[in-house]
């Protein structure tokens, strides 16, 4: 009999393959273009030019055995230091090579740290609705997820519950702002709180608990929103990076972990993240995509095609009467369901709508929208949601 652990993992996995195994179907019995498939955070606009030319010009000018290479295992320290600059150029911070290890993007960074943090049965804090994989990731090295809800308006953590979720287990609280799947980018006085009580928890309970910052979303925020650098307001954070969304790479397996100089144990993480990106069975990131990234570090995806498409649904939907919070970053919107959040999707299917029921990210009543899809398949869908709108007799 193969692992248990991976038996649980192959049963909880059904709910996301039925939902694809489904706009498989429905793309086959009416057309792809008549499904309106909003389930997945897949990129929808292409990497800028500038990433297929340094491809072919880093395979044309580089030297094969080198460029092929194994490296360090925290990455090319040329890479890196350019990554380190371009950091303290965008946020004021004094990074050098020496505070960046490469990664097989946030996931394989969020792995990597979780491995050098936790001990078995010691406590990560997540908020919820959040990323199912965190429990995966945070499962894979025995540690306990502890879920603590945000708050019903703007999904900004909730300061007094986080308080009390804290204990002398806990290692560590993952944040992800811009957020999958709510959309909400945590302020600077959400951060600043978030960093006075763990500092003040740290202090009771005589050891570090270390914020771990996933960043996929980091470059997708709209309206001008800022999203505050986690490190500079609090010195135990891990920043979990990737170009999966700011560069559409998420087929190359790009990231990078910031472990900044002033956190406590910092060369110990260093040292321990860099073997652990070893033992994992990573070894280093992408050797080719390590330098492709370098040399198009100051590039980004077409934000604005995802803010059109933004207020495009957020307007729309409004306008129906369904309620959402305005999401100010990444590509989903958060959409509170009328009733059951399964009923609804089911709903929502017979109008070829795809989207996720909210207690897949162990969050009922609300449905996530994905809106990193073509302007016209929203314009295409608006009709079925008014028809969707209709049918569950959402108010206007
Ligand atoms: N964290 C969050 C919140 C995500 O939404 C995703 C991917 O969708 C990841 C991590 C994993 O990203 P990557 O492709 O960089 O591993």
């Amino acid at each position: 009999m193969i692992s248990q652990k991976m038996i649980k993992l192959i049963n909880n996995n059904s709910v996301i393959r039925a939902m694809f195994e489904e706009g498989n179907r429905l793309a086959k019995e009416f057309g792809r273009e008549n499904v309106f498939d909003f389930s997945l955070g897949n990129p929808s606009i292409p990497s800028p030019p500038s990433v297929n030319e340094a491809i072919i010009d880093i395979v044309k000018t580089e030297e094969p055995l080198a460029l092929h290479s194994y490296m360090n295992n925290a990455g090319y320290p040329a890479v890196r230091e350019t990554i380190a600059k371009s950091l303290n150029k965008k946020h004021g911070t004094a990074f050098t090579e020496s505070n960046i290890i490469m990664s097989s993007g946030a996931a394989g960074g969020l792995n990597v740290v979780l491995k050098t943090l936790l001990n078995p049965g010691d406590e990560v804090v997540v908020i919820s609705p959040y990323f199912v994989e965190y429990g995966n990731y945070v499962g894979n090295y025995d540690g306990e997820l502890v879920a603590v809800p945000a708050n019903r308006v703007d999904f900004q953590p909730h300061m007094e519950t986080m308080c009390q979720a804290i204990t002398k287990k806990t290692k560590a609280v993952i944040i992800n702002s811009p957020n999958n799947p709510t959309g909400a980018v945590y302020s600077e006085s959400t951060i600043k709180e978030l960093s006075k009580l763990l500092t003040d928890k740290s202090n009771v309970y005589g050891s570090p608990i270390y914020i771990v910052s996933d960043e996929p979303y980091r470059e997708l925020a709209y309206d001008g929103t800022e999203v505050p650098y986690i490190t500079k307001y609090y010195k135990n954070t891990l920043v979990c990076y990737s170009w999966s969304k700011s560069l559409s790479l998420p087929g190359q397996r790009i990231g990078y972990i910031v472990v900044p100089s002033e956190a406590d144990d910092y060369e110990l993480i260093f040292d321990a993240a860099s073997i652990a990106t070893r033992t994992l069975g990573f070894v280093n990131a992408s050797a080719l995509i390590q330098r492709v990234v370098a040399k198009c570090i100051d590039e980004q995806t077409n934000i604005e095609a995802y803010d059109t498409n933004r207020k495009l649904l957020y307007n729309n939907l409004k306008d129906l009467g369904f309620e959402i919070s305005e999401p100010k970053g990444a590509f989903y919107l958060w959409l509170k369901t009328p009733g059951d959040d399964k009923d609804f999707a089911k709903a929502a299917l017979k109008y070829n709508i795809l989207v996720v029921p909210g207690s897949a990210f162990t969050c009922a009543g609300y449905a996530r929208i994905a809106y990193c899809v073509s302007k016209q398949t929203i314009e295409n869908s608006l009709p079925a949601f008014e028809k969707l709108a209709n049918e569950l007799g959402v108010k206007k």
